[in-house]
């Protein structure tokens, strides 16, 4: 292992003797499988804290993070008024089960800025939001099946957990999910026009909802053009099929409207997560009242949480999105971006794909010479197998990538023009 002579990489000791326990009590010593370090050829370090661009693991070494949480920590770790939001709700009992102001303030918040989603309904997770939009979108048109798209990923409720079988018939990508499931759900290729309409003149009338992250970050970094999105709704509206936009990443993150807004495209039904929960347990589907007030117990479609709005989780919400509100850190995140992409222009092998504060390395080159590649197709197996030595080293020069090739990387306010500067260096002697 050679060293940066820097503080990082000491030993990870502590991290590998942690793991060791995890295993033996935790499947694959995990929470969620991506953390397993499974890609990247090494194993988990185990994170003590953390502070605004800063990771430090149990065996002290420190790393500047372009993870940030999988996506919600748009402002950083630890960011002060959030930190002071969530001290305040701890202070004042942390749930209580029955209504409370801030979820409220919260929703003022999201409409004043997205006028169209009159209505939301907060939850606890990214998943639970869009498990319930589209039992609201079955319930509205009465109809059975959803329309997904490969590439894109909603979670891991069963209906979502389908993956590109022959023609638009969906297989199960994980185990335990039954064919009566599988069945009603239907994947398209993204960005095709042609086989969007094939899939709309064979199931439109039975399309329920067609769902799709309109800015879909779980395969890489795969940026639609709103002529495919813009079809995508108009088919959806000749149909009477609910549009699903799953802004779990790009909400609040390309911009307060998300994709939306940047695409001037009112969706049936938003999902939210993420960025909304200020880095606390936050999931959210919102739309028109006309919509909304099907959900129990206004209406008939039933949907509950014990913890559900749970206060620190608004507060730190709130004192997040209010930060985000004039605009300035998007302008701020902008520059970064900006910075990070002519940095890395320059560097042989490996390519940026970056939409706003949201970014993705790939070595290797396009399969079907795209730019920006905008579907899964276009890539070969360069980009996995080279990913473990870009991996380690990476992290050996003190920089935390999310640990899967696949995975998009984010800019948070809390790094400075410095920490774009140590990223471009590292890649550059990569
Ligand atoms: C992260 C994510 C989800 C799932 O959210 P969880 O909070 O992990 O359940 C759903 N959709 C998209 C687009 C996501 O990025």
């Amino acid at each position: 292992m050679h060293t940066t002579g820097s503080a990082v990489n000491k030993a990870a000791e502590r991290s590998s003797e942690l793991y060791s326990r995890a295993l033996a009590v935790s499947p694959g010593g995990v929470h969620s499988p991506v953390r397993a370090f499974g890609q990247t050829g090494g194993s988990p370090l185990f994170i003590r804290s953390a502070e605004g661009s800063t990771l430090t693991d149990v065996d002290g070494n420190t790393y500047t993070d372009f993870c940030m949480a999988f996506g919600p920590l748009i402002l950083g770790h630890n960011d002060p008024a959030v930190a002071a939001a969530a001290h305040a709700a701890l202070d004042d009992g942390w749930s209580y089960g029955t209504a409370e102001p801030w979820s409220t303030e919260l929703a003022e918040l999201t409409r004043a800025g997205i006028p169209w989603a009159e209505k939301i309904r907060f939850v606890n997770s990214g998943t639970e939001a869009v498990m319930s939009a589209l039992r609201l979108a079955r319930a509205v048109t009465g109809r059975n099946r959803i329309l997904k798209f490969a590439g894109c990923y909603h979670g891991h409720t069963d209906a979502m957990l389908i993956e590109a079988g022959s023609g638009l018939a969906g297989t199960a990508s994980s185990a335990g999910i039954t064919p009566g499931v599988a069945v009603d759900t239907l994947v398209a290729p993204l960005n095709d026009v042609d086989e969007l309409h094939t899939a709309f003149d064979l199931y439109g009338h039975e399309l329920a909802a067609a769902i799709i992250e309109p800015m879909p970050a779980n395969h890489g970094l795969l940026p639609q053009t709103g002529e495919f999105l813009g079809e995508l709704a108009s088919l959806c509206r000749q149909h009477g099929t609910q549009l699903i936009f799953d802004e779990v990443i790009s909400g609040f993150r390309t911009g307060f409207g998300g994709c939306a807004e940047r695409f001037t495209i009112e969706p049936d039904i938003v999902t939210w997560g993420k960025i909304i929960g200020g880095g606390f347990p936050v999931g959210a589907y919102a739309g028109r009242a006309e919509l909304m007030q099907h959900i129990a117990p206004e209406g008939d479609v039933y949907q509950a949480g014990t913890l559900s709005a749970n206060p620190v989780a608004m507060r730190a919400g709130l004192a997040t999105l209010l930060q985000l509100q004039d605009g300035s850190v998007y302008n701020y995140l902008e520059q970064l971006g900006v910075q990070l992409e002519r940095g890395i222009a320059g560097i042989d092998g490996i390519n940026i794909t970056r939409v706003d504060s949201v970014f993705w390395l790939w070595p290797g080159s396009s399969v079907s010479g795209e730019a920006p590649p905008r579907s899964p197709a276009c890539f070969d197996n360069t980009v996995t197998e080279r990913f473990p030595d870009f991996y380690s080293h990476l992290l050996e020069a003190g920089i935390y990538l999310p640990p899967s090739p696949w995975e998009a990387c984010f800019i948070a306010a809390a790094h400075q023009p410095e920490d774009m500067e140590k990223l471009v260096a590292a890649i550059g002697s990569f």
